[in-house]
Parts: C-alpha cells; structure tokens; sequence
C-alpha cells in the first residue's frame, strides 16, 4: 500500500477486523468492512467531482457516520478535511470556508439553512447533503443556482468500490482545523497525517486504548479533542465508537449503561452537567475506565463527584495545534497532583520557558513550549502567524503560562493574554475563578483586568449565578478572605445575565474587557 495516512486505516483493518462493528449511529450499526466499503465507494465519488489530492473538503453537521465517512475518503485521495463548527454564525462560516477555499462542502440536510449561508460568496461550487432521519435517504436535491447540490447517499452508492491507493505521506495534510477564537480570528491549523497519527500514538500509549473499548462520543467530532482524543484512537485499535448527535445529560447516561461504554470524552462543563444530573447517582458507571477531558481548568467539586463514583477523570492540556494531546495526568497520580494536567505525552515534550525564550529556572513559570511529531508545523494561510509560533529551537509556543513542579508535573497558570498585572504582581484568573466556582451559587465565573490609575489594573469578577441562586458582593468577598492573597481578590463584581462564548464553549474574555471599556 502507498498510503500510509489516516484514509488507509479502514483497508488494514479490514483483513482483521472487518465483521467487527465500528460505528453505531442511533439504530444503525456499521461493520469495519461495510464503514469501509462506504468509505472507499464516497472517494471514488469525491474523485469522479474532481476532487484531488491537496483539495480542501470541507464538513457541517452533528455526529454522524457521514462525518467520518468523509474524513476516510478524503484520506484516502490525500485531500483536507475540514470539519466546521455547527454553532458558528454564517458570517463565521464564510469566513473558514472562504479562508480553506473548499469547492465541496457536505453538509447535515437539518442545516441546510446554515450551510447555504455559509457558502455564499465563498468558493464552494458543490454541496453534498446528508439526509437526516426523516428525510427518505437517495432523494435527489435540486440544482440551486450555479452551486450544485445533491444527495450523499446516491453519491455513495454510484461511486466504485475499487480501493484508491493513492500516494499520501505522513508529511501530506489531512485535516484543516480552526482554533476556537478565544484570543482573535481562528486560526486554522494545518493538521498533517503525520501529527494525528502520533496524537494517536499518544492516547493509545497513555490510556491503554484496547479494541474492546467502546468510546460514547458526546461531544461533537468538530471538536479536535473528542475526534483525535477519542474517535480516531478507537478506530486505530479497532474498537466500537458510538456516535451521539446531540449531548443530553440523561441519554448519555442511558447509553453508558446500554453499550457498556468504556470511554468517554469531554470538555468540564459537559462532565459538570453529567455529574449534576439526577440520574447521576443510579446510573451504573462501572463499565467507564477511560474520561479523557481537556480545553480548560476543570472546577474542583466536578473532579470530586467522579472520585466519590469510584472514577478517575484525566485532566489533559492541550490545544487544536498540537492535535490536540499535549499533557495528561496519569489516574495513579491524581490524588497527589491534584490541580496539575499532568505529564506529556509520551511522544511530546513540554518546557517551561522566560519570555526571551530562553529555559526558565526550574518551578517557575513561563510559557508552556511544547515540541513533538504531533504539533504541526504551520497554519494555512497564515505565514506570518505561522512563523511567530515556533522559537529557533523548534518549539511551539503555546501562549499559556504555567510550571512544572519538581517530579516534571505541568500546572497551567492562564493564558498569556488573560494575565492580569496589579501592582506589579501578576494574577493569573484562572486561580481567581477555581475560586470562586467553589460557591454553589456561582453557574460561570470570568476574571478580567480593569484599568487602575493606582495599580494599574486591578481584577473584576464577572458573574452568571445559577438559576434562583442569590449571592451579594460582601459574600463573595468574605469567600475569598484567606484563600487568596489580597491583591488577587477581584476589587468589584458584575452580575450577568449572560455570558458570551466562543462556538466551543469558551467565555469571550475580549469581549469582557471590551464592555468593561465601554462602561
Ligand atoms: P485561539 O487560539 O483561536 O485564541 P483557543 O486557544 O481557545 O483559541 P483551542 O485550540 O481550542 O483554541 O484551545 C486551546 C487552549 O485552551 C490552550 O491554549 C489553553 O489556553 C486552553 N486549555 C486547554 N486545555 C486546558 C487545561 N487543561 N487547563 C487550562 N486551559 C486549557
Ligand atoms: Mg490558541
């Protein structure tokens, strides 16, 4: 076989595996040898529309097989998938799409709207649409102005089912993916076979991935961290993933129980409304040995709720460019390094560094820089970003600050540009809002600097209480005595009905700031 990528996974395994199921969507099941066939059949299809190696192929719509069907295909000709985040606003659509220059967009047919939005005044020539339950499977789509538009399932079923050996290397592109926007315009990482291999390798190594597992997927796939963290290693070694559209709290639960699921994954605020659900407690976990959870600090009363359950729930660090596995805490370790991420990966390095780049004295922190066969080496479209990411060295820098404590455990501080500088003393907020989430009341917290004539900035709380919950400044200020030094207890709070969030969840600190100028 010449194609050493992702898009050659499916073929190997056939051999071996292929009566096993892969894939179980709803009620539908998929062998490896029918996700295979699938799979095999859409690239010849994708080929027959032009669609070559280098070509940008760009995805909208839940979880679903189709997701992953043309993720194979595309790896299979050597062209880029692009996933594309269901909660992004048409503008922010436009954008990725005009910025990846994907001809072909397949999309959920529910989102049709959102998709045709998108697309306008992009290069997209050609929308494939995926028929949800519902909507009869193989009805032809109409032509729609110069865009065409037709049905997946016929696209699928007319292509050959003669394997594509295409000629595709680690080194080639495999996936396009934007970075969440939380500090500026999403960046879209260039992910090469190569880097989602080794992140593979990583989380397979790490978390003793066998191919009984069975992965419940509740997060949708856009997300880098449920597809390369939990998705793709499954499908290496040759396990179950059961695909859920939409994450509900108590479906979730149900389903754990139905399929024995084995491993979960998650960002903390789906494992929050896990834990805090009522069937929580009489939902039997016990088939559960992997929850893999990344993209931000985690509240230490979630954490709690796991442990009392008998569940170790690995904390991980990472981001979209490192694809996304940078650091794990081990579950022998938890107790001990409570609050820390853990240690790299084990195909990844991690080092702490002072702001000339240069390595920072040992527990002190700096930027995390973290180098590996996973982190990618560049973004599309974005030479200048691209260049200002790496030192000489060779290391990415990650733009976060932590450090690593003397066994080599990485405790991440915040982001670099969320530091807030008082008085000379650096706050980092994260450390603020663990905090304050400790208070039952509070539903989301988000620290940010405000301008001081005195101190030059000094800390605000901005607060969105739980649903009926009541909670007064002096409260919150008589929380923080003695836990926080001074100067990190934030000066005023505001009270919000809202909080703005990025598309993957994350609180719009920008934004935040912007209001608080504004005011
Ligand atoms: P952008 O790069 O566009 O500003 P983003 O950095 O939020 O957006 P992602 O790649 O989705 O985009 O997120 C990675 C970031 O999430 C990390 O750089 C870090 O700031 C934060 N993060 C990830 N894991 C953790 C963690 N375990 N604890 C704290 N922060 C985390
Ligand atoms: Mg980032």
């Amino acid at each position: 076989m010449e194609n050493f990528g992702i898009g050659s996974w499916l073929q190997r395994r056939r051999p071996k595996s292929g009566n096993k199921t892969a894939l179980i969507s709803g009620d539908r099941e998929l062998s490896y040898e029918e996700f295979a066939d699938r799979s095999v059949r859409l690239a010849n299809a994708l080929r027959d529309r032009g669609v070559a190696k280098g070509d940008r192929v760009a995805y909208l719509g839940e979880n679903h097989p189709s997701f992953l069907e043309t993720l194979f295909a595309c790896g299979l000709l050597g062209a880029i998938f692009v996933p594309l985040n269901t909660r992004l606003a048409p503008p922010e659509i436009q954008f990725q799409l005009q910025d990846c220059g994907a001809l072909t967009l397949v999309h959920a047919r529910s989102l049709a709207g959102l998709a045709e939005l998108g697309a306008a005044g992009t290069p997209v020539a050609r929308r494939i649409v995926v028929g949800d339950s519902g909507s009869p499977a193989g009805e032809p789509a109409p032509e729609q102005g110069t865009t065409a538009v037709e049905d997946f399932e016929t696209a699928v079923s007319a292509g050959s089912d003669q394997f594509i050996d295409g000629d595709v290397a680690l080194a080639d592109g495999a996936m396009i993916l934007y970075t969440s926007g939380t500090t500026g315009r999403p960046k879209g990482a260039l992910l090469t076979h190569g880097n989602i291999v080794w992140n593979c390798l990583n989380v397979i190594v790490d978390f003793d991935f066998a191919s009984t597992d069975v992965a419940l997927m509740i997060s949708p796939m856009f997300h880098v961290a449920s597809l390369d963290m939990g998705v793709l290693p499954t499908l290496l070694k040759g396990g179950t993933v059961v695909l859920e559209p939409k994450f509900d709290p108590r479906r979730t639960l149900d389903l754990i129980e139905k399929h024995k699921a084995t491993i979960i994954s998650g960002v903390p605020t789906t494992y929050q409304m896990l834990c805090e659900h009522p069937a929580w407690e009489a939902t039997d976990l016990s088939s559960l040995n992997k929850l893999t959870c990344g993209g931000s600090a985690v509240p230490l009363r979630v954490l709690e709720a796991y442990e009392r359950r008998g569940l170790h729930f690995s904390n991980g660090y990472g981001m979209t460019e490192t694809a996304p596995g940078a650091t794990t805490l081990p579950a022998a370790r938890s107790r001990e390094k409570a609050g820390s991420s853990g240690l790299p990966h084990f195909f990844t390095d991690v080092r702490i560094a002072d702001f000339d780049d240069s390595p920072a004295a040992p527990g002190a922190v700096g930027e995390i820089q973290i180098k590996g066969p996973n982190v990618i080496g560049q973004y599309w479209n974005r030479p200048e970003a691209s260049a200002a990411a790496y030192t000489d060295g060779g290391w990415f820098k990650s733009g976060d600050m932590g450090y690593k404590d003397k066994d080599g455990f990485v405790f991440i501080s915040d982001r670099l540009k969320d530091m807030i500088i008082s008085g000379g003393e650096n706050i980092y907020p994260a450390e603020v809002e663990q905090a304050i989430s400790e208070l039952e009341e509070v539903g989301s917290v988000a620290v940010i600097g405000i301008p001081d004539d005195k101190w030059g900035e000094v800390p605000r709380a901005v607060i969105l209480l739980r649903d009926g919950a009541q909670l007064t400044e002096p409260q919150l200020q008589e929380h923080l005595n003695g836990r926080l030094a001074r100067y990190k207890i934030p000066k005023s709070v505001v009270f919000v009905s809202d909080m703005p969030r990025t598309a993957s969840g994350k609180i719009r600190k920008a934004e935040l700031r912007q209001q608080a100028s504004n005011t």
